[in-house]
């Protein structure tokens, strides 16, 4: 790991990302993993590629990364498990019809492709959800990858341009380099620190929390449901600074299978599969697709999110620390915002020009 630029800590879909996009221009990049690239939060997740609006900074983010995945997808879509299948936001009752049309309104002035859909509508395209919903809001731009899939990719791109790879445990970083479990040191101009949970175990100053979820997949059932259907309820259990949630959240894998998401837990790093906010997700999930209760759930499993206090990531220098920077925080959203976070650090890195202004994403706005 000699004459290396930068090192990156951390071969989940956000550290594969910026190792990609850092050699792309030029750098020599040394990504460390101490597990399996892509094996983190990557694996865990759902793996929907979808415009986020809670606020301004957070629909930039996902609406310039969308449009990334699109170009890396490109003509070949099934290497990453694509599908263009859109998002369908349920509205449950008139209030939340409400916040479908405002989300519509938000979507459509920024050149996002949206359609309100009347119950009928709605019906029509998902025929399983249950009966008496207010109708719904179909984003027809969104899709979904396979992200252990997609990191594998951006990380075998990165090797083709001379990016290596260790296997090893960082347990300190230092300025300008980073120690490991078996002692030794490497150097760097960069450190990029994209370990996901696990970047406050490294820097316990950051700002970043654990937020478990859990996820179930079915047996194959072709057209079960053809869209990722998510209730708009979900926002306010999604945002939820403490306590435990689920949320109705279901995905049509291209191979037939059904992907149930979603809960959120706090104050628990426990992988282990918790079997009442296992039956909670699931029962919530049968109150809007009452025929899922039917169909063959093959395996369940766990995943922590990175969760940082305004529910943004932390892209760029570390306020205090000299030649790191920071590529974590992503929490429920990081495949969706992987890309478009490599291009923010890298282009800060190389002082060029980004599409989309970095500052909402830097990590100074936690520090006094
Ligand atoms: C249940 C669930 C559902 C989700 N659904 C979606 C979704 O549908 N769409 C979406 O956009 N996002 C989703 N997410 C969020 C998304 O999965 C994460 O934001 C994203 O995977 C974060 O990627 P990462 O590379 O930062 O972290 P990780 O994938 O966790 O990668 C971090 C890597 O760093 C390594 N590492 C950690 N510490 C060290 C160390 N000291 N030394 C060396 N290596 C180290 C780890 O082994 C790991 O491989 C979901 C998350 C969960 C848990």
């Amino acid at each position: 790991m000699t004459n290396t630029d930068v090192i990156v800590i951390g071969a989940g879909i956000v550290g594969a990302a910026c190792a990609d996009a850092l050699s792309e221009r030029g750098l020599r990049v040394a990504v460390i993993e101490q597990d399996i690239a892509g094996g983190g939060a990557t694996a865990a997740g759902m793996g929907h590629l979808v415009v986020m609006d809670d606020n301004a900074a957070e629909l930039a983010l996902s609406a310039y990364s969308v449009s990334l995945w699109n170009d890396l997808v490109g003509e070949r879509p099934q290497r990453h498990e694509y599908s263009g299948c859109g998002t369908i936001w349920v509205a449950a009752d008139e209030e939340e019809m409400d916040a479908a049309r405002t989300k519509a309104q938000t979507l459509s002035a920024y050149g996002i492709t949206c359609e309100l859909l009347s119950p009928a509508a709605l019906y029509a395209r998902e025929p399983q959800l249950r009966p008496g919903l207010a109708g719904g809001l179909l984003v027809k731009g969104d899709g979904l990858v396979y992200p252990p899939k997609s990191a594998r990719i951006l990380l075998d791109r990165a090797m083709r341009r001379g990016a290596v790879t260790q296997r090893a445990a960082v347990t300190a970083i230092e300025d300008h380099g980073v120690v490991l479990a078996d002692g030794t040191r490497h150097q760097a101009q960069h450190i990029v620190l994209a370990a996901g949970s696990r970047s406050s175990t490294l820097l316990p100053e950051l700002p970043v929390q654990p937020k478990k979820g859990h996820i179930a997949i079915t047996d194959r059932y072709p057209g079960f449901v053809r869209h990722q259907l998510v209730e708009l309820g979900y926002i306010k259990s999604a945002h939820a600074a403490s306590g435990d949630s689920v949320a109705f959240n279901l995905q049509p894998r291209p191979t037939g299978q059904v992907l149930i998401g979603s809960s959120r837990q706090f104050d628990t790093i426990d992988p282990a599969v918790e079997p009442a906010m296992l039956q909670r997700m699931l029962k919530h999930a049968t109150t809007f697709t009452p025929a899922l209760a039917q169909l063959n759930v093959l395996r369940c499993w766990t995943g922590l999110r990175a969760a940082t206090p305004d529910g943004l990531p932390l892209i760029g220098p570390h306020p205090a620390r000299r030649g790191l920077w920071l590529a974590t925080g992503h929490e429920g959203l990081g495949i969706t915002t992987s890309l478009a976070t490599a291009q923010l650090l890298a282009g800060q890195m190389q002082g060029e020009s980004t599409r989309i202004p970095y500052n909402p994403y830097l990590p100074r706005r936690f520090h006094d």
